[in-house]
């Protein structure tokens, strides 16, 4: 049984729509956004007939960077970047999911993620980690080698559910400034408005 840590953002959303998990799952571990991530993938599931849970710790307390009311810390490749944090979400969903049967824990990581946990080496061994223990549940990017906008047309991820969607970082709705709004506006041109003026 496959599940999807879903934060309501293009990627994961295409992947829903794409791979169809069993389970797709939202975690509020305390960043700033966390309503209105949760608010969009349960539209999002709703719409595609997915079943959708939600996890809820509070982290806040943990984070920095603009998810949180933090500065970002060294190294910070972007103003979004949480340290270590999807090795902690990985690990939080196959806490719940394990018991369940869950089998394969799907990441929404795109080519063009920066940090170290989105890349390659992080999921070979987030996999090994968690496949060697009990449960065997084995942790795959299926869009680790495309972009964004090359996973929305890959999933031909419908037009109409694209105002559900919800990616900004510093707020519980999209601010239309931070990196995260900025990025999906690009996105959706670069897919859809193509898309649009090739049929007129
Ligand atoms: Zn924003």
């Amino acid at each position: 049984m496959k599940a999807l840590l879903m934060s309501g953002g293009l990627d994961s959303s295409a992947l829903a729509h794409w791979l169809r998990p069993e389970i797709c799952v939202t975690i509020d571990y305390g960043q700033i956004a966390a309503k209105g991530e949760f608010a969009a993938s349960s539209a999002l599931c709703s719409a595609m007939g997915l079943e959708h849970r939600r996890i809820a710790v509070d982290l806040s307390s943990l984070g920095s960077g603009s998810m949180t009311d933090r500065p970002s810390a060294p190294g910070a490749a972007a103003a979004e970047f949480w340290p270590y944090r999807n090795q902690m979400l990985i690990t939080l969903a196959a806490m719940m999911l394990m018991p369940e049967g869950v089998t394969e824990i799907m990441v929404g990581a795109v080519s063009t993620d920066r940090h170290a946990d989105g890349k390659a080496a992080f999921f070979r061994a987030m996999n090994r980690v968690l496949s060697i223990q009990e449960g065997g549940i084995h942790v795959t990017a299926p869009a680790r080698h495309i972009s964004t906008p090359e996973l929305l047309r890959k999933s031909a991820f419908p037009y109409d559910l694209i105002g559900l969607t919800f990616s900004c970082h510093v707020h519980e709705f999209a601010c239309g400034q931070c990196g995260g709004c900025l990025k999906h506006r690009e996105c959706v041109d670069a897919v859809y408005h193509r898309m649009h003026e090739q049929l007129v």
